[in-house]
């Protein structure tokens, strides 16, 4: 029998390729490779939409190897149709069935093996671009939120890049799964809005008054503080979270983009608040984690997106594996609302 192929995007840019090298258009490329057998507890999926992430564009410039055992084929997310169905899978899966999947890779391709354990089945009256803008958006905010900072009902979210594809998965399920208050910083009038019509107490614009933004929030928490941040910017944020913590604060890393140096670090900030500094990945962990973090979206959050108390917001949609060259620029950008899907569907 002829081996079946999949057509795939790769990069050929690595940590030592010029500026040049590593742009989108440059080093991502469509290239056609065998499908591997299935094992275990796995399905091959036709993926009809595809969802960018910033890992994708770290990988992209050469900075980002996929974890040993990995395809270089970049995308860590996809929605599609049940192909084929491995011999070790336990749910009756049909040729056909519709399903969204976290993958460690694999997910810029026509076709994606995924593990059954990190599949949810898309909802009836769902497109697959909703589908595809959910697993790696929703697990990491759910993940954050209630396996690493433990927030509570009561607790003052502050959410950075609240406008971001995590940004607002993390809004919708602090206000509305967890009965948290949010407030969120974002770079322009239009991104505050979507925030609040996410369910955000406040937004705040990081851009305003040099960046000092710990005033407002404890004001808006009348002196507490807050007693959990989820921050994604890292340095150059550093100064004003450490100033507007609550006490017993989770205060929790998980990107970098302003930065991952602090000049001064003054551990009595820390211990002034008894404030945990938390860090979380989401790729690297095991399988047997992420199945845990399906299971939790599964019971707790499924059940709000069919009501419609949730919902995952498309920024925009880019159509074929060759756009996505064009749907990193717009990422890299900042102009995305929420997540940048590209489809498939024929
Ligand atoms: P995204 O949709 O691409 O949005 C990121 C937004 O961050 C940008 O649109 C921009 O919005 C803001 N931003 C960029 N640079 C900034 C800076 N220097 N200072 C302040 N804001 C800045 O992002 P995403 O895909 O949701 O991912 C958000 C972050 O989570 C990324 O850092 C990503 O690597 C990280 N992540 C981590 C994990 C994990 O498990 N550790 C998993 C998934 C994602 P503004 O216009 O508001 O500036």
């Amino acid at each position: 029998m002829q081996p079946r192929k999949l057509h795939g995007v790769i990069t050929t840019a690595t940590p030592e390729s010029s500026e040049e090298e590593r742009k989108p258009e440059k080093c991502l490329i469509v290239t056609e490779r065998e499908v591997p057998d299935l094992s275990g507890a796995q399905l091959l999926v036709k993926v009809k939409a595809t969802a960018i992430n910033r890992a994708d564009i770290m990988q992209r410039h050469g900075r980002y190897p996929p974890p040993p055992g990995e395809t270089e084929i970049l995308g860590l997310e996809c929605a599609g149709e049940v192909v084929e169905v491995g011999p070790g899978c336990k749910r009756d899966w049909k040729r056909g069935d519709r399903v969204m999947a976290l993958v460690g890779g694999g997910g810029y391709a026509d076709l994606c093996i995924v593990e059954e354990a990190c599949t949810i089945p898309i909802p009836e009256n769902w497109t697959f671009e909703q589908a595809a803008a959910v697993p790696e958006a929703w697990l990491t905010a759910s993940q954050l939120l209630m396996f690493v900072a433990q927030a509570k009902a009561g607790d003052w979210v502050l959410i950075h890049a609240g406008a971001s594809g995590v940004g607002l998965a993390a809004v919708q399920i602090a206000t509305k799964v967890i009965g948290a208050k949010a407030i969120c910083t974002a770079g322009s009038q239009e991104k505050l809005d979507a925030c609040i019509a996410r369910g955000a107490a406040e937004a705040l614009n990081y851009k305003d008054a040099e960046g000092a933004f710990s005033e407002r929030v404890l004001q808006i928490t009348e002196g507490h503080g807050v007693d959990v941040i989820l921050d994604c910017i890292g340095g150059s944020m550093y100064e004003q979270n450490a100033k507007c913590l609550a006490v017993d604060a989770r205060w929790v890393i998980y990107g970098t983009l302003g930065g991952t140096k602090v000049p001064t670090f003054d551990l009595r900030v820390l211990m002034g608040k008894r404030a945990s500094m938390l860090a979380s990945t989401l790729r690297n962990r095991d399988l047997s984690y992420k199945a845990s973090l399906v299971k939790n979206l599964e019971q707790h959050i499924m059940p709000r997106f069919i009501s419609r108390e949730c919902e995952p917001v498309i920024g925009k949609v880019f159509y074929s594996l060759e756009s996505i060259p064009e749907a990193h620029r717009f990422v890299e950008s900042n102009a995305n609302i929420g997540k940048v899907v590209v489809s498939l569907t024929d």
